[in-house]
């Protein structure tokens, strides 16, 4: 379960027109699909059945105990009977929660023999959702949609993707992300208004001083340091210089204290992403590797070079992936194989990268960081498991975020890379290298990504819409050409939409 006491609110509508012989019907039926969406493993987020509405001063408390419950993360809506919409008016123009309309209806079969009026006046989701569907366009509410019986897995799958998106989005909520120190000078794409982001992910991203985690830093007991050091030396591959009886042995106590003092100055601000940038390291002495390599694997966002965006994303990703398999990291696009054979890219960083997606036992390593200036720092070492996944970047537009995705295969590398000192990804991306990067570049996509291999496309998908962020998605069907009008689109939307005050 990746639920932590949350749960989805289910609201079937009806009305009085039918009688109570008919509503009690409603009321035991729609409480079965609600136990038949919970039955299966494909929704990890208990589904929580509502008493059923009739009338649009219920609809309205509904709608209103969904914004201001602190566990419900999202309404499911199903209209059994027939609802007719103007009573849903007044609540669904309140509601701040994400939205998934179920169309579906109690009976799986259609009984040919016996089906009578009374049937009939039963079961009319057929047009008592469109009643629905017709209002929360007229409304033009961003939801999500969902057709078929609830003992179908793949209803029950596409309703688990929204409901994953749905912990993502709660996630970003009110988070709180650290910078240590600014944007990495002169670098553009990881700049960002960071005013629209608090209004459109809810997230508040602030900058302290390096100084205050180097605090942080000096601050750890021993104690603390020898259990990390303890979880290196069980938990991985560690180098022989670095190992107990190695001469570089204090690299990686100090790397140790580093994670120490990180963990703690994040869990007492409460924050649950952060950013670092090589270039600003104050009494540092090594640029934070394994630390944040290891943090991330815990679940925090992160982002290198002041890189907020990116590490809000990974964060987002790391909720709505929790006990799936596959990973989440930080990625930046490195290097390319452009033959012979089929190109692929070289995904890694300079130490930053996240061992759940690691194949195998990851090796600790230190070596020199040919930037900054400082002592070696100790980082993890790895090839990726191989699999599919994505890469998807956010960029500030301006007037708006773009998120711009990409389906990835992760592939092992050609041959071993020995003299490659850091963790790092192989994958071809979809459809082929040319029309991938050429619709990335088009698109303005940044370098610096979330690769997920736990988290499917359809929930990033759900999250967008939640978000009310344009999400181009570059995949098997892109053509360069259509690509490139798609965008064309999008920009005309999203700007139509944005209207002349907040769209
Ligand atoms: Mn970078």
């Amino acid at each position: 379960m990746c639920s932590d006491g949350l749960e989805v609110w289910f609201l079937t509508g009806s009305q009085e027109l039918y009688g109570e012989a008919t509503l009690r019907q409603v009321d035991v039926q729609s409480r079965e699909i609600v136990a038949l969406l919970n039955s299966g493993p494909e929704i990890d987020v208990p589904i929580v059945w509502k008493p059923v509405l009739t009338g649009a001063a219920g609809i309205r408390r509904a709608c209103l105990d969904a914004n201001s419950s602190d566990t419900c993360i999202g309404l499911m809506v199903w209209m059994h009977t027939f609802s007719p919409a103007k009573a849903w008016i007044a609540g669904l123009d309140l509601l701040r929660k994400p939205l998934l309309h179920l169309h579906t209806q109690a009976n799986l079969s259609l009984p040919w023999a016996e089906i009578d009026m009374d049937f009939m006046n039963l079961n009319q989701a057929a047009h008592g959702d469109r009643e629905f569907g017709y209002l929360q366009t007229r409304l033009a509410l961003r939801r999500k949609t969902v057709a078929g019986h609830a003992s179908d897995p793949v209803v029950r799958a596409r309703t688990g993707s929204w409901a994953r998106a749905a912990t993502g989005w709660h996630a970003v909520q009110g988070m709180r992300l650290a910078r240590f120190g600014d944007n990495m000078r002169d670098v553009a794409v990881t700049e960002g208004d960071k005013v629209e982001a608090q209004l459109r992910f809810g997230v508040s991203v602030n900058t302290y001083s390096i100084n205050e985690l180097v605090a942080a830093v000096d601050g750890a007991t021993p104690v603390a340091v020898d259990e990390i050091m303890m979880q290196y030396d069980n938990t991985y591959e560690v180098a022989p210089e670095l190992s107990p009886m190695g001469d570089r042995r204090e690299s990686l106590r100090y790397a140790a204290q580093v994670e120490v003092g990180l963990r703690s100055f994040l869990e007492v601000g409460k924050f649950d992403a952060f950013t670092t940038n090589f270039e600003d390291l104050g009494g540092l002495r090594q640029l934070p590797g394994i630390a944040v390599q290891r943090l991330m694997a815990e679940g925090y966002g992160f982002g290198a070079e002041g890189d907020w965006k990116t590490s809000l994303l990974v964060r987002a990703l790391k909720v709505m992936g929790r006990g799936r398999r596959g990973g989440t990291s930080f990625m930046e696009d490195y290097t390319y194989h452009l033959g012979p054979g089929e190109p692929k890219i070289l995904g890694a960083h300079m130490l930053e990268v996240c061992p759940s997606i690691a194949a195998g036992r990851p090796t600790v390593e230190v070596h020199p960081l040919s930037i900054g200036g400082r002592e070696d720092p100790v980082r993890l070492v790895f090839d990726a498991q191989p699999g599919k996944g994505f890469v998807v970047g956010l960029v500030d537009l301006g007037d708006r975020f773009r998120l711009v995705a990409n389906d990835i295969d992760i592939i092992p590398p050609d041959a071993p890379l020995p003299n490659l000192p850091v963790a790092r990804a192989v994958w071809k991306p979809a459809p082929n290298f040319s029309t991938s990067v050429e619709s990335w570049l088009t698109a303005g996509g940044p370098h610096h990504t979330a690769l997920s291999t736990a988290v499917d496309i359809e929930s990033l998908e759900d999250f967008a819409v939640i978000a009310g962020v344009e999400l181009t998605h570059i995949d098997i069907a892109t053509t360069t050409q259509r690509f490139r009008r798609e965008l064309q689109w999008d920009q005309a939307y999203y700007r139509l939409a944005q209207g002349l005050a907040r769209g």
